[in-house]
């Protein structure tokens, strides 16, 4: 190690220049955090419209996680998958019971979920239909990951960019364009069964708040059925309360065969999983593992949240605070016809789309940090708004406040 490490960056705290150089970061250190608070160094406080990007769901420091999380400590933290643990099963259960799903497997991030349900797909379609060279149907602009399959996954050239060779077998069609699906499906289908599975968001998150349409959506269940393919939806953004709903796919009115969760299951602490029902239940002891996945200290934060999310009724408050959200949100595109174009989402995940040739997601996003207003960018033109799923309503009409004068500075 060489001594000018030491050399404090000139933003971040002492010792960042230790840290690879990965993200574009904003400049500013945060120490702690409420509810949608952070502190940063200076002690100067921010609104939190990030969440860590959509995982903090009960806001920070929550005293309810942390007695849990506490006590799951003093019991047991992890004894890995070699053994039953209590905390796993109940959490499963959870799980089966609240979704269509009938059973999961645990890892801790959502691209791991997400290489999960690729393996998954090729299993299924290998052992159940023959398929040796398995396809799998993904969209452009999506965001599935960053490991090399869910990357590969991940309908979008600038992430692949000097990463190639990818993961062979995955073809892109463009979203919520139900003809162009069945176009690529039936191509790769020509010379008998391909196509393994179709991968999809319920919305796409980082591709820009984009929700799925139900009518799109409704023809490819019904296609995915005559064919026998997967459809498989990535709810590691928009799953576990996220939306108003508990899961996106009920927004869309169907069920997938599989689902991969991840971001706000734990509530900020890491966990992922992989959902499917039975008929695609293809793993065998052997074909996939985690060291980590599904711990007993995960699963405690993810029970956790389960009960604060019912405790609380936080699904009827997303409703209503995303309703509040949107219309304030509608009211500045109304309010600054040059810079925004429309407001879209679903609950408390809401993007301000931007008009092009004026100022850019990141550029807002910047203006909104001097207002102490934390957002982030998905993609260039939609600036996102993933609140802790607890955000008051004189919080929400904070955000709004900083949010409107940030878009005054940057002109009407
Ligand atoms: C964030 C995200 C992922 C990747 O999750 P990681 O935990 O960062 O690996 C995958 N899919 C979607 C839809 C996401 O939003």
């Amino acid at each position: 190690m060489a001594f000018d490490s030491q050399v404090s960056s000139p933003v971040g705290p002492p010792g960042t220049a230790a840290v690879m150089n990965t993200y574009r970061r904003f400049p500013v250190t945060f120490t702690h955090g409420r509810g949608c608070w952070l502190w940063d160094r200076q002690g100067d406080r921010y609104m939190d419209c990030v969440a860590g990007v959509a995982v903090c769901s009960l806001g920070h420091s929550d005293p309810v996680l942390q007695q849990a999380l506490s006590e799951q400590l003093g019991r047991l933290q992890h004894v890995s998958n070699l053994y039953f643990t209590p905390e796993q099963a109940e959490l499963a259960t959870w799980i089966t019971a609240n979704s269509p799903m009938d059973a999961v497997f645990f890892c801790n991030s959502g691209a791991e979920a997400n290489e999960a349900a690729i393996k998954l797909a090729r299993k299924h379609g290998r052992c159940k239909r023959g398929i040796e060279q398995a396809r799998i149907v993904t969209a452009r602009a999506s965001f599935h990951g960053r490991t090399m399959a869910s990357l590969s996954a991940t309908g979008q050239p600038k992430y692949h960019q000097g990463f190639t060779p990818l993961v062979e077998g995955f073809h892109y069609v463009d979203y919520n364009d139900f003809p162009a699906i069945k176009q690529c499906i039936d191509r790769l289908d020509a010379q008998g069964p391909a196509v393994a599975a179709v991968l999809l968001e319920p919305l796409q998150g980082e591709g820009g708040v984009r929700p799925g349409d139900p009518g799109v959506f409704a023809a490819l269940r019904q296609l995915c059925d005559q064919r026998g393919i997967l459809l498989i939806l990535d709810e590691v953004q928009v799953g576990m309360g996220r939306t108003g709903q508990l899961w996106g796919h009920q927004h869309l009115g169907i069920e997938p065969d599989a689902m991969t969760m991840a971001k706000g299951l734990g509530g900020g602490f890491p966990i992922g999983a992989l959902a499917v029902k039975h008929h695609c239940d293809v793993f065998q002891p052997g074909d996939h593992a985690s060291t980590f996945g599904g711990n007993s200290l995960a699963c405690r934060a993810a029970l956790t949240m389960a009960a604060e999310l019912e405790r609380r009724r936080l699904l009827t408050h997303v409703q209503q605070r995303g309703e509040q959200l949107r219309r304030g949100l509608e009211e500045l595109v109304v309010g600054f016809p040059k810079l925004c174009a429309s407001a879209r989402g679903w609950g408390l995940i809401q993007g301000l789309v931007l008009r092009e040739g004026g100022p850019s997601a990141a550029q807002v996003t910047q203006a909104c940090l001097q207002q102490k207003l934390l957002v982030v960018p998905a993609g260039a033109q939609v600036v996102r708004l993933v609140p802790p799923l607890t955000i008051s309503e004189a919080e929400i009409n904070t955000a709004l406040m900083r949010l409107r004068t940030a878009l005054g500075g940057l002109g009407a």
